[in-house]
């Protein structure tokens, strides 16, 4: 018998159909002598449907409002399953964030879970009732409700697991897992059995959209594993957890891309103190996002730089520099490129083996692929293609670290 905390997104309780099919999910593991909390998201679409209400009466709706009208999305769906519930036989109840005794602190629209109180939550397992939980919701110490940002039910439910000492928290979505690369564009992907936080934060970083990463970050902090499975198959899914000695026997535990990425090459930079700090910081300003930065050794008493941005940004960016560049007279030019993608290998395993960024380089090289700027932390190797060849740079990249299925 363990207690298994279960959340639901809003795609998994997106129709009444598919509320019961949770319902039914929960009865099944009940019958199996598991207690059960399961935390869930409003009805898929309808956190949507509630900001496009408020969005046609303001164009800036007060937060504290957007608060009291977001978490009702949650408030319906909880109700909704826990008559569900009942209905089958299962004795539930449902609680609110409130209820439920989650503390928030922070902004409105952008709370920060503080603390779990879970003595009602407790009360109810005391009395072998199922609890359906709000996700996505809590209270703050003076009674003000937030919610906690967009997907914020991960986080809830990580949250929920780590108070009531859950012995596995599962997150049921309609992916069936953390696969190694995009089963989209890598035809030979498989599914992980295990990843750890910081492989799935760092995937998540270029590209790889499991779920909310603050709350991977979250579970790393309490150390909450949790496993990400299907909501519509009984197929295990991928189990989240701390890193092991296992585990860096696998070099590279995924690939991840991303596409319309930009690049911004200044040349001409006089090779004095304070230059790059001037042109990031107005990039700054512009609040343009940059990722990847390269800056060449000066030659003849020139610097230059080179940074990637989502394409979005490019004319921002351009904007931005402008100024700088015309301050600092000389031959300080701009150059940009559309049309790139950005190819990233994830794995600990990178750590303790040597010639991991050769591999990939050959592999690409053999494959015919260019390679445009390169960077590397700890357990991460990108580089930017063109954005025409990213997907077969991908597949050549899976194959040469042999995660091919
Ligand atoms: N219902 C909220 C949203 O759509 C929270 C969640 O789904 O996790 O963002
Ligand atoms: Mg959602």
């Amino acid at each position: 018998m363990a207690l298994i905390v279960q959340k639901y997104g809003g795609t998994s309780v997106g129709s009444i159909d598919r509320i019961r099919n949770v319902a039914n999910r929960i009865k099944t593991e009940r019958e199996k002598g598991h207690k059960v909390v399961a935390v869930i998201s409003a009805m898929g679409g309808e956190t949507d449907k509630l900001i496009g209400m408020a969005s046609q009466l303001a164009s800036e709706p007060v937060e504290r409002e957007m608060d009291v009208l977001l978490s009702s999305g949650e408030q319906q769906s909880i109700a909704l399953l826990t008559i569900a519930l009942n209905e089958i036989g299962v004795e539930a109840v449902s609680a609110t964030g409130r209820q439920a005794g989650i503390i928030t602190s922070g902004s409105h629209t952008r709370g920060r879970i503080e603390d779990i109180k879970p003595a009602v939550i407790d009360r109810y397992l005391a009395e072998d009732k199922t609890i359906v939980v709000a996700g996505f919701q809590g209270i703050t110490e003076e009674g003000l409700i937030h919610t906690l940002g967009r997907g914020g039910s991960d986080l809830s439910a990580i949250a929920v697991a780590s108070a009531v000492k859950a012995d596995i928290c599962q997150i049921l979505t309609d992916v069936d897992g953390v696969y190694t690369a995009d089963p989209r564009v890598v035809e030979k992907a498989r599914k992980l059995p295990e990843i750890s936080y910081d492989e799935l934060l760092e995937l998540a970083s270029v590209g790889t959209k499991v779920m909310q990463s603050r709350s991977v970050e979250f579970a790393k902090k309490y150390g909450v594993k949790f496993e990400v499975r299907s909501s519509l198959n009984e197929n295990p899914g991928t189990i989240v957890t701390e890193e092991h000695e296992a585990m860096e026997s696998v070099v590279i535990r995924g690939v991840s891309i991303e596409r319309s990425q930009a690049r911004v090459t200044i040349t001409g930079i006089p090779d004095t103190p304070g230059m790059s700090g001037k042109i990031l910081g107005a990039l700054a300003e512009a609040e343009v996002n940059i990722d990847m930065i390269v800056s060449n050794i000066a030659h003849d008493g020139c610097a230059r730089h080179s940074f990637t941005m989502h394409t979005n940004d490019l004319g921002r960016s351009q904007v931005a520099l402008k100024p700088v560049l015309a301050e600092l007279d000389g031959d300080a030019a701009i150059e940009t490129e559309a049309g790139i993608g950005k190819l990233s290998c994830v794995g600990i395993g990178m750590r303790s083996h040597s010639g991991v960024a050769a591999k990939m380089f050959e592999a690409l090289g053999e494959a015919n692929i260019n390679i445009g700027m390169i960077s590397t932390s700890e357990i991460k190797i990108s580089v930017t293609v063109e954005e025409e060849q990213i997907e077969e740079a991908a597949r050549v990249v899976h194959s040469a670290f042999g995660l091919d299925a």
